[in-house]
């Protein structure tokens, strides 16, 4: 007769004492998605959450190893797993290390577009009043550089930075130098809509490394509507700079941006369609920004979140298909998400952090020497509302910014662990803070999150997506994989291993 393996109870003593680490769980279609401090996360029976407060999961159970193993529960053999679980919250947490990264300038007001849904309260293109001034950027350079992070990464925007191209040939070389001389890391990227990018721009970007960030709302007929300039012809200009972008700079260092506008709403495969025939790999799709001159367009640009979520989810399944038939097209607030769900790291996306990202991981220097919490910011205070100006490079150091009124205003109200609704929220982990939009649209940092477009949206998105990994397709997953790893995409019907 064949021996059989003795019992495990001949190997390991049972568990003695049984004890809760801090989880948090929803009812997720037909199971219980528990998830734990560091985001790691099981799909479990339903009932699972009370069995584990009335202590009735059964220590010997498969169900009981898969709850230690995520750090849900522990027991008197866990410490090393604790050392573990403590590593990972660390992990996911090292963005808040090393102080502000991203540094925005804006160079000048002044733009040649009129778009519908722009941020910025724009000046026509003649007024060069409204350009930065060689000392609010000497100063704004100092204040950059003042950040303990090691590297840090500017941004000259606007407006249409173009038109005060003087001034970035100023900024790029002394930022370089400063930098150096501190022994700092500096990326330099600039946002334009390219309309006005001449040839000799576009080699001083090469010669000097600056990347190219533009916008792409889609096909011409779209993009022209969204973003008028005299001679209707942005999307024209767009595309040729994009194309003269690549054969300059080299291929990857031209990226492109699309807003989702009402007129937007209905062409979502004809969007994604145009970022695949324009060679791009990464597509955003970006609800519009409910600040500065959107509040006043709203009628015109402006729609619920529900419609946007229908969007983004008709778009999403095209994006699938398209990876599906072979091209590699990854949709970056899915792989934002994803990698918080699926990997121990945490991102810089400044959007979804707790603490809230404004300050701590993004500041902006305006034309005239005002510094904001973010460019989100910088759009009330162009609507008169300067709730989020910490101060200005002319007058305030990198302590007095940190420090001020404004700021201690929002860090108070920052973190998505101690707000009212997201406390307990399974999705915590994964999600953020955001006071500066809360104040836009509910007049109230704090926020309410039954009535927050902002939880609308990432507590959709998020359940979209877990419900992708609930289904567990491997060839869905091979995707995200593929998105999260850079490997290649799975083989038809495969994984990508
Ligand atoms: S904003 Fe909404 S989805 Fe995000 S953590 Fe708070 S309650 Fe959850």
């Amino acid at each position: 007769m064949a021996r059989s393996f003795y019992p495990i109870e001949n190997f390991a003593p049972a568990p003695q004492q049984v004890s809760l680490l801090p989880f948090r769980f929803t009812r997720f279609f037909g199971q219980e998605l528990l998830v734990n401090e560091a985001g790691e996360f099981i799909f479990a029976p339903e009932g699972t959450a009370y069995s584990l407060l009335e202590g009735a999961v059964d220590v010997r159970s498969l169900l009981y190893k898969d709850l230690k193993a995520k750090h849900i529960v522990y027991d008197e053999t866990s410490s090393a797993l604790l050392d573990v679980l403590a590593t990972k919250i660390r992990t996911k947490y090292d963005h808040l290390s090393g102080g502000t990264k991203l540094h925005i300038f804006v160079v000048t007001l002044r733009c040649e577009h009129s778009c519908h849904y722009c941020q910025v309260s724009r000046q026509t293109a003649s007024k060069g009043e409204f350009d930065m001034s060689r000392e609010t950027a000497d100063r704004s350079i100092s204040l950059m550089l003042d950040s303990p992070s090691p590297h840090v990464t500017l941004e000259l925007q606007g407006g249409e930075p173009l038109l005060a191209f003087d001034m970035i040939q100023y900024i790029v070389p002394k930022a370089k130098e400063q930098a150096r001389i501190r022994n700092k890391g500096l990326d330099i990227v600039v946002t334009t809509n390219l309309a006005c990018a001449t040839d000799e721009m576009l080699t001083y970007f090469r010669d000097e490394e600056v990347r190219i960030s533009t916008s792409l709302d889609g096909p011409a007929f779209l993009h022209n509507k969204n973003r008028p300039r005299p001679g209707n012809d942005s999307y024209e200009r767009a595309i040729d700079g994009i194309e003269r972008g690549r054969a300059i700079l080299g291929h990857s260092n031209v990226a492109a941006l699309m807003t989702t506008t009402a007129a937007s709403l209905d062409h979502v495969e004809e969007i994604i369609d145009e970022y695949v025939r324009r060679d791009f790999h990464t597509i955003f799709l970006r609800p519009i920004s409910p600040y500065g001159f959107a509040l006043k367009t709203k009628n015109r640009t402006g729609y619920e979140m529900e419609r946007f979520l229908e969007f983004y989810k008709q778009g999403l399944a095209h994006i699938l298909n398209i990876n599906r038939s072979g091209y590699r097209l990854a949709e970056i607030y899915s792989q934002i998400l994803l990698s918080k769900i699926l990997t121990p790291q945490g991102t810089g996306y400044v959007d979804l952090q707790s603490p809230a990202g404004g300050a701590w991981n993004v500041l902006v220097y305006n034309y005239n020497g005002d510094v904001f919490a973010s460019d989100e910011s910088r759009m009330l205070a162009e609507m008169q509302d300067w709730t989020f100006r910490l101060g200005n490079v002319h007058k305030d150091n990198r302590r007095s910014l940190f420090t001020s009124e404004a700021a201690l205003r929002m860090f108070e109200v920052s973190c998505n662990q101690s707000l009212a609704g997201c406390s307990d929220c399974a999705f915590q982990s994964y999600c953020g803070a955001d006071p500066i939009y809360h104040h836009a649209t509910q007049g109230d940092m704090y926020g309410h999150r039954p009535t927050s477009g902002f939880c609308t949206r990432n507590m959709e998105v998020i359940k979209h997506l877990f419900s992708f990994i609930q289904e567990d397709n491997p060839e869905t997953m091979g995707i995200f994989w593929s998105w999260l790893t850079g490997r290649p995409l799975p083989q038809k019907g495969g994984t990508c291993d």
